[in-house]
Parts: C-alpha cells; structure tokens; sequence
C-alpha cells in the first residue's frame, strides 16, 4: 500500500501580545482536517523554516506594534527580508498568502504586514490569496473570520497550480514565467475593514466539511427556555450576560473550539517567590520613591501625579531625556483574591502550580507559555505572571462556554464569542474593557477549571512611562508623569475602576502625595519601591547639536520628555555661554488653565530665562462653548489648531532650517491630528499638492527630525 503523503504549508507568524499567535496556532490545527501537514513558527525561530527553498505555500500572520513597528519577534526577520542586497527574484520560488492585524486608531496601519507584503512582492515571490488588513480598532473578527474562511480554498488551489506546474516543467523541460499562473486572488475579495468583504451566505452554516477552521455550525435555532420565559418585568435592553430578540433567535457560527493543552497541577510543597516581586532579572531595579505630586487639582481633569525616583544606587538607571521605562505593576490583591475564591482555590493560594503539556494534545505547536516560570505559588502566578485584567478573546469566551452549567448563560457566551453577536461583543466585552473576573461575575453558572486561565491570559506586561527629568539638573533622581486612567462603571461593572498601573501608583504613593498649594510636609512613611527596567528610546532624543531649532508637540502628560529636554537645555546654556542654541518651540494643551496646566511654574521659567523661546499653550475647556473652533475665530482649542496659527514659522524651521520637530502622548487621536495639520500646513505653505505634503513629511521622518513617541 502506498503510503500517503500529506501535502504541507508552512504558517509563520510575528505577534507582540499573542492574537496573531493564536490565529497561526488556529490555522495549523485546522489544516489537518483539511488533508493538510502545518508546520508552524514563529518568525524568529530561523532554524524550523527556510523561506529560501520553501517549495509549499507560505502563511503569515503578523502583527504591527507602536507606531508602525513590527513586533519584537519579527523584527530580525523584517531586518533581513529588506536588505537592498536581495534580487528581484530572491523569492521568485515562494508562494504566500498574507494576513496583517493592526489598528487603525494608530498611525502606520498594518505597516509591518505591509512592508512584508511590499518587499515579497519587490523579491517576485507569487500571492496565492488576496492580503488581509484587519483592524482591531473595529474588530479584528470582520476581516480574519473571511480571510480564514477562503484560505483552505486559495491554498488547495495554489496547491494544485504548483503540483501541475512542477510536472508541466518536468514533462516540458521548460521553465515557465510566473504570469502563466492564474492569479487565484483575482477570484477572492481585497479584505480590509474599509471596504467590508461581501460575505457569502455559507459562512452561517450547517457544518459541512469545508466552513471555514475557525467556525463550527452551532445550530441552536431555539433559544433556552430561560431565555423563551424571560421576566417580563426585566429590561428587554441588552447587556453583558443578557441576550434579546433578534441575536436570541439566531443560529450562531461559533469559534471552534480551541483544544486544551495544558495540564496544571497545584502541590503542597516549597515555592521560590517568598521574594515577592516580579521575577528577578539583571536590568531590572527595585528602587525607592522619593516624593509624589499631584500636578492636577479640581473635577473634569484627569489626575496627573508626578513621581520622582531615587536612582543613585542605580547605574543600570542611567538615562537620557527622552527614554522611557517600564514599570513592572502586579495585579491588585483584591482582585486576585476574589479571583482565587471564585476559582475555589483561596486555600491552595501557596500551593506550588505544575504546568506541563497536556499529553496528547491536538493543539498545534502547543508550548506551556515561556513566562510561567519554575517552582512558584498559585498566587504569584496569579499576581506577578498573568494579565487577569485583559479583556477575554473570543476563543476565551468559547472555552468558557464549555464549562457553563446554566443554558441561558452558555447560549450568551456562545453569542458573544459567534460571528453573528460579533456586535455585542464589541459593545460588551471589548469596548467596555471587561476583565475575565467581571465577567465570571456576570456569569455565576461558569465553572472552568484553572489551567484554561493560563492556556488563555495573556504575560503581564510593564507599563512604559516617559523620563520627566535630566540628570544634569537632577543628579540621581529620575521623575516621571501619569495620569491616571478611569474606566467607567458599564454592564458587567457596576462600580468603575482605575486603570491597573496608574491605580497601583496612585495607592502606592497616596501617603506622601504632595497637592497643589499644600506645602512640602517632612514625610515620615517609609519609601515605597517599585521595579523598573531601562528601556533606551534612542531615537527620540534632544539632537546632540544643541544649534537645531526644536517644535515640541506634547498635550497632557505628553509634555513629559520635553520637561526633560528644557532641563538639560537650560544646563547646558549654564554650562557653556557661548554655545548656539537654536530656537525653540513648545505646544502644550489641557483642559484648564488653573486646573491641569502641568509644570507650569517650570514651563513659565523655561521662558523667562530664555531656555524656550515660545510657549504656546490653549485649554480645551476654559469657557468654550461647544461649537466654538479655530475656524468660527475662538481661541485655539488643541495643540494642532495653534499649529496653524504659527504655520509658516514652523514650516520655515523644519523645511529651511533644518530643525527638529518632536510629538509625544496619545497615539489615537492628537497625534493623528498633528499629522494630518502638518500636512494642511505644508500644502498650503509650499502650495503643495498632498502628493508633495506626504513626501516632505515622510523625508523629515527619514532624516529623524519628525519624531514620535507615542501610545493610547
Ligand atoms: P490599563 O489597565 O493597562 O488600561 C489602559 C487601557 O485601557 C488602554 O488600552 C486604554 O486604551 C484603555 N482604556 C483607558 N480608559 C478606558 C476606558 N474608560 N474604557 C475602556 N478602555 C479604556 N503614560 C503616561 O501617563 N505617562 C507617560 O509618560 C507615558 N509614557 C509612555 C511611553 C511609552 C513608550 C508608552 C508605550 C506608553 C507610555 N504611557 C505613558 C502609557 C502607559 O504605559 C500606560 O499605558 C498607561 O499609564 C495606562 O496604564 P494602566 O495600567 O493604568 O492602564
Ligand atoms: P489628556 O489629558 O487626555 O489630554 C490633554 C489635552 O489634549 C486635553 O486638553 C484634551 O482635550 C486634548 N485633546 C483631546 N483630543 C485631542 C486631539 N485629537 N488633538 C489634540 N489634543 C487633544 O492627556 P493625557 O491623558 O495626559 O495623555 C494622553 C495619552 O498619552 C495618555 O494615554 C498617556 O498614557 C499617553 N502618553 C504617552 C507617552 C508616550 O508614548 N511617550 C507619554 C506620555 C503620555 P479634551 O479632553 O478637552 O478633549
């Protein structure tokens, strides 16, 4: 009997926190029940793949991070496929199919995935299926659930092509050119969230063999009694856990779902984490707090708190104006114990936690997680290891849904995580940021067991924050600015909550807060430390020829690194009389002036002493009314509406003096906004047409004198 050959694909992925991850996971376990082998990598381990002889069709799923970055583990790879060094045909043999995640509330959407596709394009490697741009601004699901359910069709196709190519060429001798091979996307819709993909009928079916990996036909056209016999007297509103007319009517196409792979055990027995802190590493520091102010005062602000660090004893702490660090937060103890009692595990909280690989798993390339460490306690895991405050994914939901006794309860978890409820689970889940405990809150009836916790939540990560100090004028000190972040009471959480690094800061230095017009008080706490780890930003940086006129851009707490730069500038102009330094430049907006209007007293004396030269400052809200903006003639309302107003000396700087132009804080929406104002100030300026505006901007970014640094 002849021995059958499966035919293989390879799926790679590059993925910062795990969504592409589990896309390519999902992928290769559905090829088998396709006819198909998967091997599955990550793009960084080069020794499982070679794309310079891969003869099978090539998947990848990436992911962009930042401001247009690839993720961590796909950067060496983005490195090496732009070398100039490559031909035109390095890639001539390669067939890819390619889906890109991003989001489009940040600039460079998709960009690593785009500057993959560009280069395999540039490198003559042959798509087999049409690109996929999703957006986790609008839901990640409205492009990958398409996308993955015409894969199987492109990649079968695209196998047959080559088959029939190869023996073509054997049976010939001939080499034939790429353009003789039907472009199977030709047949397939470009899917980006911006143009919606026409979806077919079938995609709500009736699990027949070939529906798409990652939906499973779930029938379920009568909804549970509970829901049938609803209270009358109960709202008919939707909300987390209650479902109405129509989605309870509706037959679902649920996720399939994804097999477990852990198998974890808690044991009686010693754990090494009696040092209770995040684990120990050699860059990172536990350092004291040495003061704490509150640089905000009244309501309608957001409270920013300033935090100064006590650094001497810390040469890894080293740091320039324009760094940032992490700081490692753990989760709160309230929330990891009410977790632990709704677990059932409150009396094995000190056990130590086993986690191995499940035998027999059917999850593809299933690893136990590289950050659960060895030998610690199920309550160090719950507190330093796992992010039990991110919002659960749909394959979360799914698996949930398995262990859910009530039917009423099971049918609105499978909604959530079905494409038909994909609406709600937008509204519910993930716009309201509900944490996996608010939801088990919401649904009393669900009983998972604990290793489904560690298969699904994501690392705690540290939180970055921006220096807000130079040493030169801060010897050993290094100070930082937050604000704190407030999600509002929603369905599912009927009290609001602090965001989880900002509220564990602000309760941490709560004792020694200093407010506004409250004098300095001799402290008699003790210090409170916190771990934090150098993380050298070494692009966005003062320029070392102190001669380069600087445009600062920085509302809120954005005005942080530019705190740091105007420190170091005002040393150095002591230090050296004689030195040129350019002009410069700060744009800074709040709400108030006499309300969140942060270092005020410090900007104000920048200028004074002739460290800054303009200082343009507007309030969003200081007697405004709703439809005054710049153009109807009120006063400047956000940094970009005084951008204009300064159009053509800032222009001047950056395209005739060669001067630096800096933007820091949130990436959604000001910085966005910046950008678009730069380019009205260059079109009109230079009396561009966009064409030229985009190429000028995308020169200054090239050049590294338009630089950002920036998060929402
Ligand atoms: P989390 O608990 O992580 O929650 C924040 C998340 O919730 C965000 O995704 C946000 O979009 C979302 N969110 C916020 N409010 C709501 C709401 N009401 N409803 C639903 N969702 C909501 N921050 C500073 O304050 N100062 C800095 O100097 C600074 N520097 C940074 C430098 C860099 C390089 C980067 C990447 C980020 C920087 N940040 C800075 C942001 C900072 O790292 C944290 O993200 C921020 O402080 C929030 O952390 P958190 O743990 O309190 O919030
Ligand atoms: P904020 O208080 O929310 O906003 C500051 C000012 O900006 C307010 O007056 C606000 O006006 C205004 N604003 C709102 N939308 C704007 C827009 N589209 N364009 C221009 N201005 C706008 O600021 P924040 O909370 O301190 O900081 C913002 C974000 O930046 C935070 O998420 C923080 O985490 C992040 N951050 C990042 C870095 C970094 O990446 N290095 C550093 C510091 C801070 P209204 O509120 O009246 O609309």
């Amino acid at each position: 009997m002849p021995i059958e050959v499966k035919p293989r694909i390879v799926v790679l992925y590059g993925s910062q926190k795990g969504q592409a991850q589990s896309i390519a996971e999902g992928i290769a376990e559905e090829a088998e029940g396709h006819g198909l082998l998967a091997e599955l990598s990550c793009l960084d381990q080069k020794d499982k793949y070679n794309l310079e002889k891969e003869k099978s069709p090539v998947v990848f799923i990436v992911s962009t991070t930042g401001d247009g970055e690839p993720p961590d583990n796909a950067l060496q790879f983005v490195k090496q496929i732009k070398k100039k060094a490559h031909t035109s045909d390095h890639y001539k043999h390669l067939h890819y199919a390619l889906l890109a995640l991003g989001d489009t509330n940040y600039e460079n959407f998709c960009n690593c995935g785009k500057t993959i596709e560009r280069r395999l394009q540039e490198l003559g490697a042959q798509k087999f299926y049409a690109t996929g741009y999703a957006d986790d601004g609008t839901g990640l699901e409205v492009v990958v659930d398409p996308w993955l359910e015409g894969l199987w069709k492109a990649v079968k196709a695209a196998l047959t092509k080559m088959a029939s190519d190869r023996s073509f060429k054997e049976d010939s001798g001939q080499t034939i050119s790429d353009s003789s091979i039907p472009d199977v996307q030709l047949n397939l819709l470009s899917l980006t969230n911006h143009q919606p993909p026409d979806l077919d009928p079938k995609f709500a079916s009736t699990g027949s063999h070939v529906s798409s990996p990652f939906v499973e036909g779930v029938i379920l056209t009568t909804p549970p009694a509970e829901i049938q016999n609803a209270d009358p007297g109960i709202s008919n509103a939707p909300s987390l856990s209650q479902s109405v007319p129509p989605l309870s009517d509706l037959s679902l196409n649920v996720p399939s779902l994804p097999p477990p792979f852990l198998d974890v055990s808690l044991q009686e027995g010693d754990t090494v984490d009696e040092l209770f802190g995040p684990l120990n590493s050699e860059t990172l520091n536990e350092v004291p707090v040495s003061r704490a102010v509150c640089l905000t005062t009244g309501e309608s602000v957001k409270t920013a708190i300033l935090i100064e660090l006590d650094v001497t004893a810390y040469p890894m702490l080293t740091y320039q104006p324009g760094d940032s660090f992490d700081v490692f937060c753990p989760n709160r103890g309230s929330e990891v114990n009410q977790l632990l009692r709704r677990l059932g595990l409150e009396d094995q909280k000190n056990h130590h936690v086993q986690v191995s690989l499940l035998e027999n798993t059917k999850k593809k390339g299933a690893q136990v997680p590289s950050f659960i460490p060895q030998n610690i306690s199920l309550l160090y895991l719950l507190t330093w290891c796992l992010e039990i405050r991110s919002v659960p994914k749909k394959a979360f939901l799914r698996a949930l849904a398995e262990h859910t006794a009530d039917s009423g309860q099971r049918r609105r978890l499978q909604e959530l995580c079905s494409k038909q409820g994909s609406a709600d689970y937008n509204r519910f889940v993930r716009e309201s940021s509900v944490s996996i405990l608010e939801l088990l809150d919401a649904f009393p009836s669900c009983s998972p067991p604990f290793s489904i916790f560690i298969e699904h939540l994501p690392k705690l990560q540290p939180r970055p924050y921006s220096a807000a100090s130079s040493r030169l004028q801060h010897p050993g000190k290094l100070n930082f600015v937050f604000s704190v972040v407030e999600f509002p009471p929603c369905s599912g959480r009927p009290v609001g909550r602090r965001g989880l690094c900002t509220g564990w800061l602000f309760d941490l230095v709560a004792p020694l807060l200093v407010h506004p017009g409250k004098a300095e008080s001799q402290c008699h706490v003790a210090a409170p430390r916190i771990h934090v780890s150098l993380r050298p930003n070494c692009s966005f940086r003062h320029p070392p020829d102190t001669s380069v006129p600087l445009v600062m851009v920085g509302p809120g707490t954005g005005v942080a690194p530019f705190i740091g730069f105007l420190q170091q500038r005002e040393k150095e102009r002591q230090r050296n009389p004689d030195a040129v330094f350019g002009e410069t430049w700060l744009f800074f907006g709040c709400r108030y002036r006499d309300r969140d209007y942060l270092f005020r007293e410090a900007l104000e004396g920048f200028v004074s002493s002739g460290t800054l030269d303009h200082l343009k400052v507007c309030f969003s809200r200081d007697n405004r009314r709703e439809e005054e903006d710049v153009v109807s003639g009120g006063p400047p309302r956000y940094v970009q509406h005084n951008l204009l107003l300064y159009s053509h000396k800032i222009i001047n700087i950056l395209l005739k003096h060669s001067g630096c132009l800096y933007v820091c804080g949130d990436a959604k929406n000001m910085a966005k906004d910046v950008n678009d104002t730069l380019m009205e100030m260059i079109k009109s300026e230079l009396q561009a047409d966009q064409l030229e505006a985009m190429k000028r901007l995308a020169g200054l970014r090239e050049e590294k004198r338009y630089l950002k640094d920036i998060w929402g």
